[in-house]
């Protein structure tokens, strides 16, 4: 089996309502996703996670690494796009598009083969995954408090049993939202905080402290990704558990958090921090370290279900009888392209996502989704 064909899309969908977090505002949802087919007529789908059109330029950059190889020699091939990479593009965005094209070779793989992504990773700990909803952005409404509110519970009566919520505003706000929010799910929620690091280190002492009382399941990026330090320092001065990773690539940057005792929870983007492939190698490091691993999930179906698999095959931490869920980060915010772009559509049943048991990534392409949000004009 040879690969004969790279062909990337770039996906764009503009927002009928805009929100924002501490960092910038969406108004657009732009991705970039890649097909890659072999000369058997087997092909397989990936995403990257960043500025798409420069993932794009990065996939194209690594096209002829991978025409005509095997696409089943997908481990030999990611060490190639590793080692011509690293001298221009150590721990950059160029990572995203090798992620995206070694998901789409376990895509290969995984049909090819006529087994799951999970059983080719090694087989799967759990079948179902219990999703958290990712929502409570900011938004310019005079009644936002309220909109929090209002939205944390409809993902309560849809279910979800545990939810995500934005800090980052300022100190005082982010107390006020997440005191209403909490009292508005009572305490059977698990409920999330996420700055995208948009505190200091004095700032996020100050804002853990005083969300304390509110039983926080843990404080997501509370400073600038650099500083390593700064997150063991918090960790030391709050009890709330502390989660980062998402802005972090390959092993050696997780590393990097693990040997300095950064992160309780380590999350893996898998559409940016070097695939499948090397997630797996991340999460064998973590576990070394008995940190937990939660991925990063944004995006389409694609990467979704990347993360669905990927999850399927964690190892317990600790093992026991009865081992712990692991989360799969639900997205609820505006997002039409995940919503159509693949099928079968993922389903939430009695507060579980179930694992697909099909070869592969176990999802398909809507052509007509594809073409109606593609930007390119290259032929599906
Ligand atoms: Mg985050």
């Amino acid at each position: 089996m040879k690969i004969s064909k790279v062909e990337t899309f770039v996906l764009s969908n503009k927002l009928e309502q805009s929100f924002f977090f501490s960092q910038w505002a969406y108004n657009e949802r732009r991705i970039c996703v890649v097909k890659i087919t072999t000369d058997q007529g087997v092909y397989g789908w990936g995403e990257g996670y960043g500025p798409a059109d420069v993932i794009q330029k990065g996939i194209a950059l690594l096209e002829p690494l991978l025409m005509g190889k095997n696409p089943l020699e997908n481990e030999s091939l990611w060490f190639e796009m590793y080692r011509k990479t690293l001298d221009f593009a150590r721990r950059s965005v160029l990572f995203a598009a090798i992620s995206a094209i070694d998901i789409a070779l376990w895509d290969i793989k995984g049909k090819a083969l006529n087994l799951p992504v999970s059983t080719l990773l090694g087989g799967q700990h759990r079948n179902k995954v219990v999703p958290y909803a990712t929502g409570l952005y900011f938004s310019d409404s005079k009644t936002l408090v309220q909109d929090l509110v209002a939205e944390a519970k409809g993902y309560v009566n849809q279910g979800f049993k545990a939810i995500k919520m934005k800090v980052g505003l300022s100190i005082k706000e982010d107390v006020r939202n997440v005191k209403s929010v909490r009292a508005a799910i009572g305490p059977d929620i698990q409920l999330m905080v996420d700055s995208n690091h948009a505190y200091s280190l004095r700032e996020a002492v100050e804002l853990a402290r005083k969300i304390e009382p509110y039983d926080i399941g843990w404080f997501e990026e509370p400073v600038s990704p650099e500083f390593y330090d700064q997150y063991a320092q918090l960790r030391n001065k709050t009890s709330i558990p502390i989660a980062g990773g998402e802005c972090e690539y390959l092993r050696y940057g997780f590393l990097q958090l693990l040997q300095n005792k950064s992160v309780d929870i380590a999350q893996v983007e898998i559409c940016a921090s070097g695939g499948l492939t090397e997630v797996k190698r991340i999460a064998s490091l973590a576990s070394s370290f008995g940190v937990e691993v939660i991925p990063h999930v944004w995006g389409t179906g694609i990467g979704f279900h990347a993360a669905l698999h990927f999850i399927a095959n964690i190892e317990p931490l600790p093992g026991r009888l009865f081992p712990p869920d692991i989360f799969i980060e639900y997205d609820r915010t505006e997002n039409a392209i995940r919503d159509r772009l693949t099928f079968p559509t993922v389903k939430m049943d009695k507060g579980y996502i179930e694992v697909p048991q099909s070869p592969g990534l176990g999802i398909d392409i809507d052509p007509i989704a594809l073409k109606e949000f593609s930007t390119t004009s290259k032929p599906y």
